[in-house]
């Protein structure tokens, strides 16, 4: 049977790392400082706020919360990120999504300083990624990326294979494996005979937001498996259960390793949040450091 991959215990290390960095910025005076904004009643959206909010006041990051209900205009939202982009205290600016769909989601992606935008979804940060430089990257696919690298040690020259190619996970993990020097292939809606080219990866990442579709039939044995899917399955008894995009019994039988839900990939995603937000505090303090010398 597969070892299980562990993303609590792995994100508790991220988490201490973090910890460990802003108590040493906290001795120069600095107090890093994320702002979360959330438009609407999503349910989910709020719960992952919530939870985000906490581990930033955990790990000694100080977290300003932005609620609003879905009636706020497009240009309210971008006069307050103005507003954020100018402050000194705020280091990182997430907006949670969905964002209603009155509001342009790339208009206003667009308008977060790039410097501090920690989810990794302005151009500027997505294109950096794809040049292979030291880009602010999405805070899932690293996660994942991570994941993999403490079970497998050096990526060079695996066949991984990305199942789903959004702009939040799928494309940024392709892009993060190529930059690992993996061969990388993309399975989408439009592709044929998927499960085939699937079952040729060493590496198989999961994204696609369908409860327990991959299976069996789709993985090589031995392959090493990470299933980002977070989906509410109801049961026979009326509860609902949380599953991934895998079907973890028979996957389980034949990979190598592989994550599961929850306990994988979710901690790593705001363990990384934590860890971008100090990586943009450090980076917007060097620059304003060297802008000082002239
Ligand atoms: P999305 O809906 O934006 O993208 C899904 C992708 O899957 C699309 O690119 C589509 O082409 C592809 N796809 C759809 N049907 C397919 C099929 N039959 N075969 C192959 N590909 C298919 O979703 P997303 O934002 O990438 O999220 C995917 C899943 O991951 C969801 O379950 C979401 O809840 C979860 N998620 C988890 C985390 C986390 O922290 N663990 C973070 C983000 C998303």
């Amino acid at each position: 049977a597969a070892t299980l991959i562990d993303g609590r215990a792995c994100a508790e290390r991220v988490l201490a790392d973090v910890e460990r960095q802003s108590q040493a910025l906290r001795q120069e005076g600095i107090t890093p400082g994320l702002a979360v904004v959330l438009v609407g009643e999503d349910p989910a959206s709020q719960v992952y706020v919530r939870n985000k909010m906490r581990k930033a006041e955990a790990v000694g990051i100080r977290s300003f919360e932005y609620r609003f209900d879905d009636t706020l205009k497009q240009a309210e939202l971008l006069t307050l990120l103005a507003k954020l982009n100018a402050d000194p205290e705020i280091n990182g600016i997430l907006v949670q999504l969905p964002l209603p769909a009155t509001i342009d989601e790339h208009a206003v992606l667009q308008a977060i300083d790039p410097r501090k935008d920690v989810d990794g979804f302005h151009v500027e940060n997505v294109g950096g990624l794809i040049q292979g430089r030291d880009a602010l990257a999405p805070c899932t696919p690293t996660g994942c990326l991570q994941l993999l690298k403490q079970q497998c040690g050096d990526l060079a020259g695996k066949h991984a294979v990305v199942i789903g190619r959004s702009n939040i996970v799928g494309k940024p993990m392709a892009a993060l494996l190529l930059a690992e020097h993996c061969s990388v292939s993309v399975i989408h809606s439009r592709s044929v005979a998927p499960e085939a080219l699937a079952r040729q990866a060493d590496i198989v990442v999961v994204a696609v937001g369908r409860p327990e579709m991959v299976d069996a039939r789709w993985i090589k044995p031995g392959a090493v498996v990470i299933d980002v899917g977070i989906n509410r399955r109801q049961q026979h008894d009326g509860k609902t259960r949380l599953v991934g995009d895998v079907d973890f019994a028979s996957v389980a039988l034949i990979a190598s390793a592989i994550t599961p839900v929850p306990g994988g990939v979710g901690p790593m995603t705001i363990a990384l949040l934590m860890h971008n937000t100090l990586k943009a505090t450090r980076l917007q303090h060097a620059s304003a450091e060297s802008l000082a010398l002239f």
